[in-house]
Formats: structure tokens, sequence, C-alpha cells
């Protein structure tokens, strides 16, 4: 395969080719290293590429297919891997400068549990920084770009994750959703994204912006893969407190059962408090059209109020920072990655544990992070704890309830994943409100734990990008979203005649070569 022709198989399809003997995992592997040679000077969608460690990987993959002792079905098919994970050996920086240099010396339960499944790692994604943003411009190493159109944004914080499945970097990856950067990512860039029921992936090694909120999950291409990915990650581990201690629901046969795009019998819940104003016509278009797809499918569509959502992202806004401001507490100088020592001369005496601490953090965090320690601090502070923080859960449970009571009406919800198709880089890193409105359809279903899937519902006429459907169920019925999803895929692939991701630009066509961005590719 030359360089620049990418490799657009699925990650099931690379499997079943490694199982036909077609292929091998080093070849495979090499494609993709080989694409990102070629197309990441653009994208950015790596902040670490691991040749070495893909390719003997995939050596090792080899040889147990030869001797007859695969790990699990996708065993050799290589994998990206967000970096807020923890991978042995591999540095992990969480987009953040203050944890630049820092190798962690264990790997995450996800990642251990790739490993354990046979998929080279072939590095790690860009994000921003500790996971806040909705766009991946908040990242310490520069934004990453979106593969439809480079002056636009991915999506975040996942947006690496994203960006490097759309211009087949990657056949999929991992991603973390604590209020939609899996699921926003994916829709701003054609990609499939799935945030499990939480407690249904170990949060071990996942480095914790918001821990009751925080999900790793599956960014893939198709459906299948992201249950096929999902399965080899999911499931209880002691590791994680809050792990649920049940089986996961069987993914992939869910997707089987799906994949015929028959919906007979299935209530789907068109929430009303989730599209209308505020969001882009195109992407509604789009959404309307899935629905009535699904309609003709034989499903049952009504319309379900979920009253509460419109609080979700003040409620979301008031959790996250004040979680993440008590999380990013450990990053006090001494333990891990960067320390900034401040000059002496100015006090006259050599500096105190504290104002290391202070110099670290004023020169690590950026202003993103930044801001929402404060904001994070306030609510949790004594005199505003109950009047903020203590509000907020309780208008968490009321969300919990409407979902609960729209769940009685229907057995999957839908909603657009974002307001808009992705914007311009630069457009809303100013203004953090415009940012954090790019969420108000995902965080409710992190603040309640339910699953969620986002994939490609069409591009829309006004700009020709990709926009996103999402489909919730109730907490561990991940199997319903995998099945209604791959009925929905289904359905729209026979619409469009093959997958969105064929209609992509140049870039993901044929190499960067024919990007009008471009700047010759890397060394
Ligand atoms: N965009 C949201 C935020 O900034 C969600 C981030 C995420 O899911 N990690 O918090």
């Amino acid at each position: 395969m030359s360089p620049t022709s990418a490799d657009k198989r699925t990650a099931a399809e690379l499997a079943a080719a490694l199982g036909a003997g077609e292929t091998s995992s080093v070849e495979i592997t090499r494609a993709h290293l080989d694409r990102i040679a070629v197309v990441d000077g653009e994208v950015h969608a790596f902040l670490e590429v691991d040749a070495e460690g893909a390719l003997r990987d995939a050596a090792a993959s080899d040889e147990r297919r030869a001797a007859g002792a695969t790990y699990g079905p996708l065993d050799g098919v290589p994998v990206a891997v967000k970096d807020v994970l923890a991978t042995r050996g591999l540095p992990t920086t969480c987009g953040s400068r203050i944890l630049e240099g820092w190798v962690p010396p264990y790997d995450a339960t996800v990642v251990a549990r790739l490993r354990a499944g046979g998929l080279p790692i072939l590095g790690k994604t860009n994000m921003d920084e500790f996971a806040m943003g909705s766009s991946t411009e908040h990242s310490a190493y520069g934004p990453t770009h979106n593969p439809w159109d480079l002056d636009r944004i991915p999506g975040g914080s996942g947006g690496g994750s994203a960006a490097a499945v759309a211009a087949y970097e990657a056949p999929f990856a991992i991603g973390t959703d604590t209020g939609g950067s899996i699921r926003q990512p994916g829709a701003v860039t054609g990609t499939v994204g799935v945030k499990p029921t939480y407690g249904g992936v170990s949060r071990y090694g996942l480095v914790s912006l918001a821990n009751s909120l925080d999900q790793a999950g599956p960014v893939t291409r198709s459906v299948l893969d992201a249950a096929l990915l999902h399965e080899v990650i999911g499931g209880h581990d002691p590791l994680d407190s809050t792990s649920i201690a049940q089986p996961l629901p069987a993914l992939v046969d869910a997707v089987r059962r799906g994949a015929d795009g028959d919906l007979t019998g299935v209530r789907i819940g068109v929430v009303k408090e989730l599209g209308g104003e505020g969001y882009q016509a195109g992407v509604l278009a789009r959404f309307e059209e899935s629905v009535e797809l699904m309609t003709k499918a034989g499903a049952e569509v009504v319309e379900v109020s979920c009253p509460h959502f419109v609080h979700a992202l003040a409620t979301y806004y008031l959790i996250l920072p004040a979680e993440a401001s008590s999380n990013l507490a450990r990053f006090d100088a001494m333990r891990y990655g960067l320390r900034v020592t401040p000059d002496d001369s100015e006090k006259g005496v050599p500096p105190s544990a504290e104002d290391v601490m202070r110099a670290t953090r004023e020169a690590g965090f950026g202003d993103e992070v930044k801001r929402r320690i404060i904001l994070g601090t306030y609510a949790l502070s004594s005199g505003y704890y109950d009047a903020y923080y203590g509000q907020a859960q309780k208008v968490r449970t009321l969300v919990t309830r409407d979902f609960e009571a729209a769940f009685e009406q229907a057995d999957v919800l839908v909603s657009p994943t974002a307001p808009t198709t992705a914007f311009t880089i630069g457009e809303k890193v100013d203004d953090p409100l415009a940012m954090y409105l790019n969420d108000l359809a995902t965080i409710p279903a992190n603040l309640s734990g339910v699953p969620g899937i986002s994939g490609p519902s069409g591009l829309a006429d006004e700009d020709g990008l990709p926009a996103g459907v999402q489909i919730l169920a109730p907490a561990m019925a991940d199997d319903r979203v995998y099945r209604v999803g791959a009925a929905l895929e289904s359905l729209l692939v026979q619409e469009w005649g093959g997958r969105l991701l064929d209609q992509a630009p140049p870039l993901v066509e044929e190499g960067v070569q024919r990007s009008s961005r471009n700047q010759g590719a890397p060394s």
C-alpha cells in the first residue's frame, strides 16, 4: 500500500483479513504509521507516535497468530489512545505542560485490556488540556485540525482521537467522555463514538477530570467496531471502586441484531428540550431525516419532555469544576512532570515548597484549567457550598428523574449530538460560554451516567460538514444503543450508498498533497 493511500478498512474488516491470513498485523500497523507520517503534520491528531512499540507488538501478534494462539477477536488490529490514559513507558500529558515529561509507571486498565487483547498501540492522541473543552484548541501542544476542513476544529476534548480515525491514521481509538468529549468530536468529524454506562468501563489510570462524570469509550468508523472495542475494554475492574460488578451486556450481538435495519416495535423518544433554538438548521434537518428513516423502519416515535435538561449545562459547570479543582490539586510540582523553581532573588531566601507549587501551577496550567479551578474552589467554599455545589447536586437528581420518566415512554432517546457542525479554529476559543454551549445535548447523559452513541446523520446543507445523531438508553442497557445505532447506520448507509466518510475531501481521500494547506509531509 502506498503511504498516501489510506487503509480504509474498518477494524472488523482488518480483523477478518488477519483471520483469513490475507495480511499481517505488521503490514496493517505499518500502513497506519505511514499514513500518520504523511498526514499528521497537517491534522496533528497525535501527541506521541510509538512506531517502535506498535511494530514490536504487531510482530508479537503475528507470531501468536502463526502459533494459533491469538488473544481475542481484535488481536493485531492497531489502536490510538487519548493522552488522558496512563500508558506504561509512554508519555502521558493530558494535553498539559504540567505533565510534560511524565512517563507513567503503570497502564490504565483500559490500556492493559487493549494489550491483553493483542492490540498494538499506535500512539497518544491530542486533547484539550485535562479534557476541558469542545474543540481541542485548549491543548498546550496546539490544536488538532478537522480532516474535513483543516481550518476547522475536530471537536473536543477528544479531537485527536476523532481526527485520527476520520483521517484513517488509526482504524479506531479510545476517547473519554465527561460531558460529551467522545460524542461531540464524533459528530463533527463524521465518526462513531460511544459513551458507555458510567462504571461500565474502568476509570483506573484515567487521569480524572471529574470522576463522577468521566467515562472512557470507543471512537470508530462503524457501530460494529465500537461494540468490538467496547467488549475489549469494558467490564468490572476491582481497581476502580465505581466499576459496576456485573457482566457487560452482549454488545456485538446487539449490533448484529440491529444490522438488518428493522426497528419494528422499538419505541424512540425525541427529546423536546434537545433541539430547536440554538441548533443549526442543517443539523436539525439531518436529525429529522434520521428520525423519519427510523419511523419507516418500524419504530414507534414519540416526543418526550425532560424539563430539567435546560438546567443541565449550568449544573454540569458547577459539578465539573468542583470535582476538577479537587482532582487537579495533585499537580503540586512534587510528584509528576513539570517543576518550576522561582528565582530566589525576589525574596532573598530560597523558595519554599509553596513558592515552587505556585510557580509550577502558574506556568504549567493553561487559562481554561485555571478558570475552572477558580470556579470550582469558589463553588465548594464554605458559605457558597449549599448555594452552588449542593444545589447543583439536587438538579442532577432531577435530570436523572427526567431520564427515568422518559425511559418509561421510550426504549431509547434521540437528539442531535452537537448543536452545530465544526466551527472555525479561533472562532470560540476566547468565549468560554459559547464553547460550553457545544455540549448542550451531550451533558445530561453524563450527569445521570446513562450510555449514549453518536453516529453521523449526514452533511449539513449550509456548509457540507458532518452532523451527528445521538441515541441514549438507560444505565446498563448499552446493548440498546448498539442495536438502534446499528439499525440507523445501516439505513443511512443504504440511503447514501456508502459511508459518510467516503464523501470526505482530498486530505482523507488521497493524501495531504491535495490539501490547500499542505506544507509538505513531515520527515
Ligand atoms: N466540553 C466539555 C467540557 O469542557 C466536556 C469535556 C469532556 O467530555 N471531557 O467540560
